[in-house]
């Protein structure tokens, strides 16, 4: 192979779309966030989600959690109950309005918030702090649905709000139905890695209008109609540039093909790993959850030996995982106390030097340092899986040929 293999990188329309929708903001000077694109943009995704909803378009997922939140009453000093097993953008919105995360462990089969765990949650922190947690955030961890039924017969039963964090879950369904439609609101993701993307980017599905309204002013920096800036309450600066919603209209016209070759990508390592003893592909409980399968997902039996894992973790890494941008801190040890298997390491650096960027699933919230004081219930499911799992590339940049290969390179890494 001569290119490398990401997990997931952007894909712009073959017909180019995109950059038509961008020259457009720039030949009427809509170069602000707001206008044309954010209209047409919210408008095609109303349409996606199906009827009856309002969609607003935001800087980022992660704004659309804080806002979702903002919108459900929390605030300094309150809980909210939040899926352990993620990225810590479900999470950290918490904390930035001085609330505090519950974190509720995972279900074996779809790996996503588990309701017995949930219901056992609520019950312990209104018996240990006389309150309701203020909201309930489940995820659809790599595109998997959350049991949506049991959640929110839960979340309905306690009164409890719940904001859906599909970021990962564009055009994942549960017994037809779009993620993100359940609960009070819906968190979308349109980041370069995502499902379809606007260079950086959100989305915020609400119910109503008046709460899409409610949400647009937070992104808007919370103004009262004077005409001077008259401000009673703390806004931000979360709208969506014109810009970006140009190249979001255009991802809209690929968009249920890229979900169509995510699946079947899903579908070809299915077939190919069938018989690859010790390596588990990670699939829908039923037909009930309809996965986009963001990323596909394997799990490694612990006896499994894989090439080098003897020097697994010897080594400190230089950069951080997922070629991310921005500032990494060095650290100047190999090893944490709670980190994927030999194997697994092994695995991921015999990837990495075929040219192949395969990754460890998120590790769970409830082990992160920075989170240790927050009060978690824990069934051991999220860690056990973090330390055998392994994402895999998937998306339109991945060709069938790709797929045979990286196939053939894990059967490679495997000491039989
Ligand atoms: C990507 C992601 C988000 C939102 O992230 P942004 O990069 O801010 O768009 C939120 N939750 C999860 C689980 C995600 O994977």
């Amino acid at each position: 192979m001569d290119k490398t293999i990401y997990l997931c990188l952007a894909h712009m329309s073959e017909e180019g779309i995109e950059q038509k929708y961008v020259k457009e903001a720039f030949d009427t000077n809509w170069v602000v966030p707001l206008g044309p694109n954010v209209n047409a943009f919210e408008e095609d995704l109303k349409r996606f989600v199906g009827e009856g909803k309002e969609v607003v378009a935001l800087s980022a997922g992660t704004a659309a959690v804080h806002l979702a939140l903002l919108a459900c009453g929390v605030g300094q000093g309150d809980e909210v109950i939040v899926q352990s097993f993620t990225f810590c953008a479900s999470s950290h919105p918490i904390t930035y309005l001085g609330a505090v995360p519950v974190f509720v462990d995972s279900e074996k089969e779809t790996w996503n918030m588990s309701p017995d765990l949930l219901e056992e949650a609520i019950k312990d922190r209104i018996a240990k702090t006389g309150k309701k947690p203020k909201a309930i955030v489940p995820v659809a961890l790599y595109g998997m649905p959350y049991d949506c039924t049991r959640i929110m017969e839960i979340a309905d039963r306690y009164a409890i709000p719940v904001v859906e964090d599909a970021a990962e879950g564009f055009g994942s369904r549960f017994k037809g139905q779009v993620l993100g439609t359940f609960g009070k609101f819906g968190v979308l993701s349109f980041n370069g890695n995502k499902m379809i993307t606007t260079s950086g980017g959100g989305a915020l599905i609400c119910n109503d209008t008046e709460s899409k309204n409610q949400i647009m002013w937070y992104a808007t920096q919370a103004r009262e109609a004077y005409p001077y800036y008259q401000h009673e309450t703390i806004g931000y600066n979360y709208r969506m540039s014109n810009i970006c919603a140009g190249i979001g209209r255009g991802q809209m016209t690929v968009a249920d093909k890229h979900i169509a070759h995510h699946r079947h990508v899903q579908a070809l390592y299915r077939k190919l790993l069938k018989d690859v003893e010790g390596v588990l592909l990670h699939e829908a409980p039923s037909a009930d959850y309809d996965s986009n399968f963001w990323l596909c997902t394997i799990t490694l039996d612990p006896l499994l030996r894989v090439k080098g894992q003897e020097n697994a973790y010897k080594d400190v890494v230089k950069t951080a995982v997922g070629g991310a941008a921005g500032v990494i801190h060095a650290v100047d040890c190999a090893t944490t106390d709670c980190q994927p298997n030999e194997n697994v390491e092994a695995l991921r650096a015999f990837m990495l030097d075929k040219k192949i960027e395969a990754r460890p699933v998120w590790k769970p919230m409830h082990k992160q340092p920075v989170y240790k004081d927050a009060p978690a219930y824990i069934n051991g499911v999220s860690e056990a899986i973090f330390k055998i799992g392994m994402c895999l590339p998937a998306g339109p940049w991945v060709t069938d040929e790709d797929v045979h290969y990286i196939v053939e390179c894990i059967k490679e890494a495997i000491v039989r």
